[in-house]
């Protein structure tokens, strides 16, 4: 398609026209690959870029998971996910990882009932003292590991034909373990085969300098690399150096509470002073957990100060961060053109 008819195109749905991605990053060889297929960037839109829908927390080894219907899950997430779109976010990257409740043909079915875009990942989760983490994490080689996961983006997760868009990994604190190096090692070799970015759950800001350390060492560029649950940074110091550096910021862990709101806003603000907007990648974090009590299967959210989950971003911090001299333009970028650059997959 030529640009002229591109921009035609995109210009006859408003919302789309509203939002113009910067042309770099229009090209069409690049894609972010969700659990229908590639999309191209310019119909991501406005995107959560760390959120989750149905959990787990049962752990690896255990022989007690809650069970749920596909029915019991619909009707819980359809009328938030409603919600959502009614906002016009129009992509949601679900973070939860195999091991933890990972669903991808739940997360099929909820992207073509709501319309909405949805990214699931491949990776192993070894933060909380590596609850998470399935035997064959010890017992095989990295170069094994990132097979599988190669093999998740080449073939689809679990005979599903549904492919990872990320490759999501979970560490502690620092110093990080030996399983936690070796993982982050199989991510490294798993992007430098598919182009999936890397995005690792990471415990405090020592560990974050850790892991980019490990990830240049296997020749993965900085700009590969998110850095979730950046807020966990005590100064906000590291979060500046490693952005500097090109690695992406996720503050994902956004809530309703004034403290909280004043948080992200302060710590927002401080990056556009920076001249490092570019970096930023803001969420919530919000998502259900499936429990099992007494023999009875249930959902409880989160509610880590969220009433309802994934919208504060646009209800609440949008309008306080416009009022305090955040543009238009600047928001735009924070929830359109960087979640869009961030997990964009380079044709390879
Ligand atoms: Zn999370």
């Amino acid at each position: 398609m030529e640009r002229r008819e591109f921009v035609a195109l995109i210009c006859a749905f408003p919302a789309l026209c509203a939002k113009k991605l910067p042309i770099n990053i229009l090209r069409q060889e690049h894609y972010v690959m969700t659990v229908n297929g590639k999309v191209s960037l310019s119909e991501l839109g406005g995107a959560l870029p760390h959120e989750h829908f149905i959990t787990d927390f049962s752990g690896a080894g255990s022989e007690n998971h809650p069970e749920y219907t596909e029915l019991q899950a619909l009707d819980l997430l359809l009328p938030h996910l409603k919600a959502v779109r009614d906002l016009g976010i129009q992509t949601i990257f679900e973070c939860s990882p195999s091991y933890i409740g990972k669903n991808v043909k739940l997360l099929r079915k909820l992207s073509t009932l709501s319309g909405l875009n949805i990214i699931t990942n491949t990776g192993y989760y070894a933060a909380v003292n590596q609850k998470y983490l399935p035997d064959h994490a010890y017992t095989e080689s990295t170069v094994k590991l990132a097979e599988r996961w190669i093999s998740e983006y080449v073939n689809g997760i679990e005979r599903s034909k549904i492919r990872p868009g990320f490759i999501k990994l979970g560490s502690d604190n620092a110093p990080l373990k030996e399983v936690e190096i070796k993982l982050i090692e199989a991510a490294a070799i798993t992007h430098l085969k598919t182009g999936l970015k890397i995005a690792i759950h990471t415990g405090n800001a020592e560990a974050a300098v850790q892991e980019l350390k490990i990830l240049e060492k296997m020749g993965v560029k900085p700009s590969a690399f998110i850095w979730v649950h950046a807020q966990n940074d005590q100064t906000g110091e590291t979060q500046i150096r490693l952005a500097k550096k090109g690695c992406w910021i996720s503050l994902d862990g956004l809530n309703s509470t004034e403290n909280s709101l004043n948080k992200y806003e302060k710590n927002i603000m401080k990056f556009k002073a920076t001249g490092l907007l570019n970096r930023l990648l803001i969420s919530h974090d919000d998502g259900f957990a499936a429990v099992k009590k007494d023999g009875q299967s249930g959902f409880i959210p989160y509610q880590n100060g969220n009433t309802l989950p994934y919208v504060t971003l646009f209800t609440k911090l949008k309008p306080a961060l416009l009022k305090n001299g955040l543009t238009e333009k600047e928001f735009d970028l924070l929830t359109v053109t960087n979640p869009a650059s961030a997990f964009r997959i380079d044709k390879r």
